[in-house]
């Protein structure tokens, strides 16, 4: 089936157009993308980058007003090349308490999403506008399927769902944990899965997704258990720019020392915290590591260091939530790319029984889509590995489930 999965920000559009075959036995494989690019600067001068076997590789910059404008310019450009869709698969961050599996896009189900809005307001929009583009562009007929980033979190046992409010006020605002980054959590724990060969229900992981957003998963037989993240994305790991975990009376204290509203303060924990607020320089990992290493930049070391420090903080607690741990899986932009980080995490982590191998671990970057590398010594336990997680591949494959299983 070929399905084009669409994941929409607030001025950009990812897509990647792949085939998913079923393998005799039924399960199903996704081939190598076909195609795939971004438009980005929606709203303005945006660009339009695509790649692919038949086109090449090209960047163009024109005016796109909006995110279905993109969808009819990339409909009408690459029309010769997209073939016969008969799928769409769209990313979308919140699935609320209702949504808790792929989901075939129906006008009630598109009202669903935008009621989530409340709970969402900086990406259910987004995603909301690439489903919409996307009817427009391509008709009423062709299956839509939403895959919900909360969904794979919707396992958590209420322990874990539930912060500890006035029950009655925590129910009437929907005010609970609901988590983030679920396809790429469940993308990484596949990862593990098919690069080990050990089935999923026989292994309990923490899975790291470490990237510009950065949160952890507790997965015990597949199932998602715990995650850092929580009624926002705000919750957790230290990130690029947000501050993760922090003292709620912060917000009140700030606004009224800054004079203030609590939403401005909400979006300092948000845009200026984290790496950024903390090295004064950059929420880029990558560029923080060069100046504390080129310039020996203490505020870039002391950010790298907080930043290590909660990662292990949760490894631990996360290691008593499952009662120990067969892997721990690395993934996002750092968790794949950036050795040193990983060894600042785990050297620390030897009294569990993780014993990294450093020549294993210095090898494991840039890794295909999909692969996993084991950067453990054998024996250790838990053993740790890098996963390149494939979130579109997820998509798309659960995409051509969900239009199978209604069609079925
Ligand atoms: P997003 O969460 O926006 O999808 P990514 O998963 O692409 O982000 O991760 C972006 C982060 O990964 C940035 O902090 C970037 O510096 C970091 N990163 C990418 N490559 C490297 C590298 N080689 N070394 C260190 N950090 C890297």
């Amino acid at each position: 089936m070929l399905v084009l999965v669409i994941n929409s920000g607030s001025s950009s559009i990812k897509f990647r157009l792949v085939e998913v075959v079923e393998e005799p036995r039924g399960v199903l494989i996704t081939q190598p993308a076909l195609l795939q690019g971004a438009v980005k600067g929606i709203g303005s001068v945006a660009s339009f980058e695509v790649m692919g076997q038949t086109v090449g590789r090209s960047t163009t910059t024109l005016e796109i007003r909006d995110h279905a404008h993109a969808l009819r310019v990339l409909l009408d450009r690459l029309a010769g090349s997209l073939g016969q869709i008969e799928a769409v698969g769209h990313r979308v961050v919140h699935g609320g308490d209702q949504y808790v599996n792929p989901t075939m896009i129906t006008e009630q189900v598109e009202a669903g999403i935008d009621a989530l809005s409340e709970l969402a307001p900086l990406h259910n929009p987004s995603c909301l506008a690439g489903i919409r583009g996307a009817r427009a562009a391509f008709g009423p007929t062709l299956p839509m399927v939403a895959v919900f980033d909360t969904a794979f979190h919707q396992t958590m046992p209420e322990v874990a769902r539930q912060y500890a409010l006035p029950v009655e006020l925590a129910l009437r605002h929907r005010i609970r944990r609901y988590g983030f980054h679920g396809i790429a959590h469940a993308s990484l724990a596949d990862g593990y899965a098919a690069g080990t060969g050990i089935p999923l229900e026989e292994v309990r992981l923490i899975t790291l997704q470490l990237g510009n957003g950065c949160s952890v998963a507790a997965i015990a037989q597949g199932r998602s258990v715990e995650t850092s993240m929580g009624f926002t994305p705000l919750e957790g790991l230290v990130m690029g720019t947000r501050s993760g975990d922090v003292d709620a009376s912060i917000v009140s204290y700030l606004a009224e020392r800054e004079k203030v509203e609590a939403a401005e303060v909400e979006r300092w924990l948000n845009e200026r915290s984290g790496l950024l607020g903390l090295s004064g320089r950059s929420n880029d990992m990558r560029e923080l590591l060069r100046v504390a290493e080129q310039e020996q930049d203490k505020r870039a070391e002391f950010a790298i260091d907080l930043f290590c420090y909660r990662v292990r903080k949760y490894l631990g607690s996360y290691l008593a939530v499952l009662g120990g741990a067969d892997a721990i899986v690395f993934g996002g932009g750092i968790g794949e790319n950036a050795p040193e980080i990983r060894d600042r995490i785990c050297r620390k982590m030897e009294w569990c029984g993780l014993r990294l191998d450093p020549d294993c671990n210095r090898a494991a970057v840039g890794l295909a889509p999909g692969r996993a590398a084991k950067i453990t010594v054998d024996g250790s336990r838990p053993a740790a590995y890098v996963v390149a997680a494939d979130e579109e591949t997820w998509i798309a494959r659960e995409t051509v489930r969900c239009v199978r299983g209604v069609s079925s």
